[in-house]
């Protein structure tokens, strides 16, 4: 037995088979052709684009209803790749120029391609180089699959290829090859950090799942006997009986605890003394707010709507924007829709954004700070969001304010972009609420002059603990570094809370925090009662919320808040964490 160890993903424990698959490298045979096999080489590449093509659209018709909606918009940007213009006429170019063969001439541009985004700084960008050669690889597979089996339909050839109910080993999966392993019991990658979409996908499907594992794939062989901890990040390879038996009964206290946890779904999340807390949830796209339904979610405490800004190369209009907005409050049947303007700049860029390369991106012009440097921008989706107001309940979320300047211009604007729909005669409902992201430690000490200006606040954890702390959240270097649970950080959770009840505004948290039910009777002590998250954590959040008590809590919370001494308020974490 032998053990490889990772960067979790979660997902719990599971014991299986290993199916190791090949590497999806671009490695491509070069050879020269002939004059008059030129138009034959490009009919070659334009099939397997089109095949490829096709694979994708099937797979998004069939995708299943209980497919996580990131699938979708995996499917979309690999479609992106695929159409991508230069990598395709460049590949045309080597062939009727060049004579070179379909395979070389596609493998060559699409690395070139990879090559330049391999070189960003910016760690969700590098992520993209793996998309793309994910993407090349299933192309180079279907000109080979031309050639191997002409007779054959190699559409179904690239769709049926993958997947039996196995713990699924690779040097890396594309998102689209991952849809075809549905019935997968895990995944154990070798490469890739948490933001690659492959990650994403794998989170979302809730399979245990471990990433960066650098050479599992080499060093497990098919049927292998593997234990996969995808909460601790640890692979056990060949384990003995001793060390299987453990983990089987593991393994089914975890099953049990699913089980239970989904008894939850309909129960009213409410406090052993009769507190309700409001439990909502975080979505990227529009399309996943059917997901958030189905988990129990009572509303959508943060659309971060500039995901519908990425992965593009132009920006979505108002039209566009509108029908995103209208779809995500018409998904929610009338619960709340909390949609954030857009937060870009730091880890999240525009496409046409590289012209000013700021010194500290993430203390640079971000969020709020971007759009109103860009009004026109601004004031179209704000009207692309005030039009869809009459769907459902929408309140409108602001990113990253500091001063009061910039709530005042933020007001401003949306009164501006009321009174240019009123010109156009366009219907909205007049008083959407506008609440305020805190998550700058000036935003939170100076909560009062938020609060009577806002219809409402929400905390963002993630950044309010990068901005107190001095920590990029992206960096692994200081990730030990980051704490939420660090005096400095709770005190300004507690005092934005304390701040927006006093004026009578409703308060949320809507960063990781508010998932983690470590944090639950923390949050509940200080008085909260709404949390928004991922729908994977709602329900062990809402089994916390149903086993506390908030009158004996507060008094607690008040004790640990006055510390400032780390170890007496980490141990009294841990027993707030640990009663009842
Ligand atoms: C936060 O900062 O906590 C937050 C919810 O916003 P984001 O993670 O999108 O920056
Ligand atoms: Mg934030």
């Amino acid at each position: 037995m032998f053990a490889l160890h990772g960067t979790a993903l979660g997902g719990g424990i599971v014991i299986g088979r290993a199916r190791v698959l090949e590497a999806q490298g671009l490695d491509a045979k070069r050879y020269r052709i002939e004059i008059p096999e030129i138009d034959a080489e490009l009919k070659r590449l334009d099939m397997a684009l089109f095949q490829v093509r096709e694979s994708f659209e099937k797979l998004r018709t069939q995708l299943p209803v209980d497919m996580p909606s990131e699938a979708n918009a995996m499917l979309e940007v690999h479609g992106m790749i695929l159409d991508d213009p230069m990598m395709i006429e460049g590949a045309k170019r080597l062939i009727a120029d060049e004579r070179w063969n379909a395979e070389w001439a596609f493998a060559d541009q699409a690395e070139q391609l990879a090559a330049q985004f391999d070189a960003l700084d910016d760690e969700y960008m590098r992520e993209r180089s793996r998309d793309i050669r994910q993407v090349a690889g299933r192309v180079l597979k279907s000109l080979k699959l031309q050639l191997s089996a002409p007779g054959n339909d190699p559409q179904l050839a690239l769709d049926n290829d993958l997947g039996d109910a196995a713990i699924v080993v690779a040097p890396d999966i594309s998102p689209a090859d991952m849809l075809n392993l549905k019935s997968a019991l895990g995944f154990v990658i070798d490469l890739g950090g948490t933001t690659s979409h492959t990650a994403i996908l794998a989170r979302s499907m809730g399979v245990p799942s471990i990433v960066g594992l650098g050479k599992a794939s080499d060093l497990i062989d098919d049927d292998d006997w593997l234990i996969l901890d995808g909460d601790a990040g640890i692979v056990l390879v060949a384990p003995d009986e001793a060390v299987l038996g453990q983990y089987r009964e593991r393994q089914q206290e975890q099953q049990l605890e699913q089980q239970k946890l989904r008894r939850l779904i309909h129960i009213p999340s409410r406090t052993l003394d009769g507190i309700d807390v409001k439990l909502m949830a975080n979505i990227e796209l529009p399309s996943e707010a059917a997901q958030a339904r189905e988990a129990g979610a009572q509303g959508i405490g943060l659309f971060r709507s500039e995901f519908l800004f990425l992965n593009r190369t132009d920006l979505p209009g108002e039209e566009e924007q509108f029908e995103a907005y209208r779809e995500a409050l018409q998904g929610m049947h009338g619960f709340e829709v909390t949609i954030r303007t857009l937060d870009v700049g730091a880890d999240k860029t525009l496409p046409d954004a590289a012209t000013h390369v700021a010194p500290n991106p993430a203390l640079g012009q971000r969020a709020i700070r971007f759009c109103l440097a860009q009004p026109e921008m601004f004031l179209e989706q704000l009207r692309a969001l005030l039009r869809a107001s009459p769907y459902g309940s929408l309140r409108i979320l602001i990113p990253m304010l500091a001063h009061q300047h910039e709530i005042d211009q933020t007001l401003k604007m949306v009164e501006r972009a009321k009174e240019q729909l009123r010109e156009r005669g366009e219907k909205f409902v007049e008083d959407v609420p506008i609440g305020g992201m805190v998550e700058v430690p000036a935003a939170a000490l100076s909560i009062g002059l938020f609060a009577r200006r806002l219809d409402f606040l929400s905390i963002g954890t993630n950044d309010l603990v990068q901005y107190t702390l001095a920590i990029d959240r992206g960096d692994a270097q200081v990730a030990h570094l980051y704490d939420p649970f660090h005096p400095a950080v709770l005190e300004l959770v507690a005092m934005t809370i304390r701040g927006g009840q006093k004026q009578g505004k409703s308060v949320s948290v809507c960063g990781e925090m508010a998932g983690d039910p470590a944090a639950t009777r923390l949050l509940l002590g200080m008085g909260l009662t709404e949390f928004s998250m991922h729908p994977v954590s709602l329900l062990k959040v809402k089994r916390e919320i149903l086993l506390s008590d908030v009158s004996l809590l507060s008094a607690r919370v008040q004790r640990l808040l006055g510390s400032d001494d780390p170890i007496k308020v980490e141990s009294a974490l841990r027993r707030l964490r640990e009663s009842a």
